[in-house]
């Protein structure tokens, strides 16, 4: 399976935070036949983290595969780390995928991405949740919290914040003393998937939260990466989010919208530099606008 992590590529966006990203390469695969790795993740583009605390490691997310988990581990073991934890921002299967190179250590995760994960691992292991590749084996949760957990590491603080903001089982990781924070899946660039339209009211509570911490660093698992290596985004990206979230909920009135290219949407995002164009999205877009006009039953 050589050659699965060729196009990793690992940043620095500050001090003792690494970001691992692979994907948004022009022509490339991770498998021919059609696989989650390539329709959500290699094709978006995917970064996970570690931030690295002397001899200790979080590693947030552990990416697309089991290759992947591992390339992330021998890199944080050449900067001298023996000690990982692993902490997961939700169940979906390109952050978890890679969690058995650390198989042993602690994995921490929200109740509702645990419970996620153990209703759907005999489906995860044999490749038929969402097809393949199989994740084997699925490593679950050790410890588990709600609400919020807060980690002292080193010298900072690390605040784990539960959100239903894409998936039901969002966790993000705050660092208070630096403002960044990574985001996981709850912001995307340029638009969030949605997977549960049911929740978004909640989703726009969730992300007045986010944004209510006033972060100078935004850094989500899908973005580009030129800005994620450049230190991330701004806190903008959260209330550009809540904006498209609304215009997709306006589609309840005004399901006629429902043809509006993504472009003309978020043309003020992008104008401003809050967002960048990243073309596969549109595809992102046209699933969000079905999903959206199903729910509201226009579908
Ligand atoms: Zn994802």
């Amino acid at each position: 399976m050589m050659g699965q992590t060729q196009h990793l590529r690992i940043f620095q966006p500050h001090p003792g935070l690494y970001a691992y990203y692979d994907g948004r390469v022009a022509g490339y695969r991770f498998m021919e036949d059609d696989n989650w790795v390539d329709d959500g993740a290699i094709g978006l583009g995917i970064a996970t983290y570690a931030l690295v605390a002397g001899q200790a490691a979080l590693v947030y997310d552990t990416n697309v595969s089991p290759e992947h988990g591992a390339a992330i581990r021998v890199h944080l073991e050449e900067q001298g780390v023996t000690e990982f934890t692993v902490i997961y921002s939700h169940w979906h299967l390109d952050h978890v995928a890679g969690t058995s190179a650390f198989a042993g250590c602690e994995v921490i995760a929200n109740a509702r991405t645990a419970a996620h994960l153990a209703e759907r691992r005999v489906a995860i292991e044999t490749g038929t949740y969402d097809g393949p590749p199989a994740i084997k084996p699925l490593i679950l949760p050790t410890r588990v919290f709600s609400g919020h957990l807060e980690i002292l590491f080193g010298d900072q603080t690390v605040t784990l914040i539960e959100a239903n903001i894409h998936s039901d089982d969002a966790t993000v990781l705050w660092l208070p003393e630096r403002r960044i924070l990574l985001a996981g899946d709850t912001v995307e660039d340029c638009v969030t998937y949605v997977g549960e339209p049911a929740h978004f009211a909640t989703h726009l509570d969730d992300l007045d939260r986010l944004a209510a911490l006033e972060p100078e660093f935004v850094l989500q698992d899908h973005g580009a990466p030129e800005i994620l290596a450049g230190g991330g985004y701004a806190a903008e990206i959260i209330r550009a989010t809540q904006r498209y979230v609304r215009w997709l909920a306006g589609l309840q009135a005004s399901p006629e919208k429902c043809d509006t290219p993504l472009e003309a949407i978020i043309a003020d995002d992008l104008a401003a530099g809050i967002l960048k164009w990243y073309e596969p999205y549109t595809q992102i877009h046209v699933q969000n606008v079905d999903r959206t006009l199903e729910f509201y039953g226009h579908g």
